[in-house]
């Protein structure tokens, strides 16, 4: 169930980049505000937009497009990319998503000059960390948690603005219509029990992949096994290898405990965010800045 966008409420612009099996635009949505429906013109409002184009030659995956879709419009939190529906566009199917500003967080975090504080990156593990105890409690699995699928609203770097502001963005194509070679590519991030099975898919694996985006958020955006060849990243988990350990320390912590190789030990969202706040409480200097709500 999601709401049905029709092709002419939107304009798609600029070609942003290539997802897995889509396109994204850039674009706007016109959107009628539902209080004065009978207003006219007046109450049509235009916002940006981010199209993720699933093309005419990815048909036969398109009732997995949708799954995504309609787990996107299941939810509703402040941490994660708001799904405004889904548009049939001729042979194309079209997620129409909310447009976030200055945008992934792997790109901004390895464009900056000065690094990036403790403060700072506590901050965002908690937000993402709250966003997925969210999902966990609605039982729903997101499936690429990745720095690259989080979103900046706000980039946090003048002190008195409150902070880094993230929001988790969709997964894209479901694993369990990608190939082999596909989700061997996506290691480490992907849980290694999906590897093996992709019908494995579970909140526990978000926990995994949580853990990989906190080695991200530590390494200021570095790539994880970026050297590594395909098969060496199977033999990585065929050995149940694990990532090198951060020098933060707290959140290295946490990281070893979400890449556990049995997913039934890894810990519960709702637990990792108390961790962090305890982690916070405990040591002062790493305290972020009160976050204002974004409008
Ligand atoms: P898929 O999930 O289908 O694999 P993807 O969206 O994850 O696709 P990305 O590489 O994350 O693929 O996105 C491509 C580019 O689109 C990103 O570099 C980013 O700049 C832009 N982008 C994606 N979503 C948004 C958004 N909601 N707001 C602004 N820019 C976005
Ligand atoms: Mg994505």
């Amino acid at each position: 169930s999601f709401h049905r966008i029709l092709k002419e409420e939107i304009e798609q612009e600029e070609h942003l980049g290539l997802g897995t099996r889509t396109n994204i635009y850039s674009g706007t949505l016109r959107v009628k505000s539902e209080e004065d429906e009978d207003a006219g013109d007046s109450s049509v409002q235009k916002v940006k937009v981010v199209l993720k184009v699933l093309g005419s030659g990815h048909r036969d995956i398109s009732l997995a497009f949708f799954e995504t879709a309609s787990m996107m419009r299941q939810v509703s939190h402040k941490h994660i990319v708001l799904l405004y529906g889904v548009c049939v566009r001729h042979l194309d199917n079209i997620m129409v998503e909310e447009f976030v500003q200055p945008g992934p967080l792997d790109l901004f975090m390895r464009r900056q000059q000065n690094p990036l504080g403790t403060p700072w990156k506590f901050q965002v593990a908690k937000q993402l960390a709250s966003a997925l105890s969210y999902l966990e409690d609605k039982k729903l699995v997101h499936g690429f948690v990745c720095a690259k699928n989080i979103l900046l609203a706000r980039d946090g770097l003048d002190m008195d603005e409150g902070g880094p502001f993230i929001k988790l963005s969709d997964p894209g194509i479901p694993i369990t219509v990608l190939t082999r070679e596909e989700c061997v590519h996506r290691i480490p991030w992907i849980a290694p029990e999906c590897v093996k099975n992709v019908n494995y898919l579970s909140v526990a694996a978000d926990k995994w992949g949580f853990g990989t985006t906190l080695w991200e958020i530590c390494y200021d955006g570095e790539v994880p096994l970026k050297d590594k060849k395909l098969t060496e990243k199977e033999r990585f988990y065929a050995a149940e290898c694990q990532l090198a350990t951060p020098d933060c320390t707290e959140l290295a912590e946490l990281m070893t405990h979400c890449m556990n190789y049995d997913p039934k030990k890894r810990p519960f969202f709702r637990a990792i965010v108390r961790d962090i706040d305890m982690l916070v409480e405990q040591n002062p200097s790493i305290e972020p800045v009160p976050t204002p709500e974004v409008d």
